[in-house]
């Protein structure tokens, strides 16, 4: 049988047990035994470059994972031109693995909106399964309002591939600001992220 590899591609400035805990969540569902952990170098989808410098994002996934086999982090998308288009970490990602793997690449609902609007989105979709996952503070996805933009085919393939996962209202903004407005921001951290971020002191003004 294929080996499943889930693929879960962010900004993770900074990663928070929101990421980690779905992410886990996912794999067990569908059965993967491999995470893949994917710091963009620019998200196609946001404005802003990352706060925090690439080697910073790199350190911090590595504290929030390393007790946790499942979790692998890939530079792949820093160590090209900006911005991130996931169907090129896919084609780039194939070649690594070879043909006998099966790639499921995660987002969040806050993301289904946008999809379509994704660079060859018709290509991705057919080159990798696309998870949706809940997202706290977020509504369910709802699929059918794609029916525009999508055809029936698709939006039945994302429903398939949809994962119930638990609902976890944070935000890497909302752990920002409270970071920027000296609030404790330790309960969506690892701990060796957030003394990372403190003994840094990033995204925080600086005095
Ligand atoms: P920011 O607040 O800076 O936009 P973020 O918390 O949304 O960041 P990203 O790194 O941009 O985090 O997210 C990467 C992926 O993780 C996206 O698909 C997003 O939908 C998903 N995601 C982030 N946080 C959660 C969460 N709490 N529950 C489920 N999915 C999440």
């Amino acid at each position: 049988m294929a080996e499943k590899i889930i693929l879960f591609g962010g900004t993770f400035d900074p990663v928070h047990t929101g990421h980690i805990e779905v992410a886990q969540a996912a794999a067990e569902k569908i059965g993967a035994k491999k995470a893949i952990l994917i710091p963009a170098r620019r998200s196609p989808h946001k404005n802003q470059k990352p706060v925090a410098i690439d080697i910073d994002r790199i350190a911090m996934l590595k504290l929030a994972i390393k007790d946790k086999n499942l979790f692998q982090i890939s530079t792949i998308e820093l160590n090209r031109a900006e911005p991130s288009y996931t169907i090129d970490t896919i084609h780039q990602l194939k070649q690594k693995f070879g043909g006998d793997c099966e790639l499921y690449w995660l987002i969040g609902a806050d993301m289904l909106k946008s999809l379509p609007l994704w660079h060859k989105v018709i290509e991705l979709m057919d080159q990798c399964n696309i998870s949706v996952m809940n997202r706290g503070g977020f509504d369910k996805p709802d699929f059918d309002s794609l029916i525009a933009k999508f055809d029936k085919e698709t939006i039945e393939k994302l429903k398939k591939n949809s994962i119930e996962t638990p609902l976890i209202d944070i935000s890497s903004t909302e752990i920002r600001r409270k970071l920027a407005d000296d609030e404790d921001a330790g309960e969506f951290l690892h701990p060796e992220v957030l003394k990372y971020i403190k003994d840094r002191r990033l995204y925080m003004p600086n005095d």
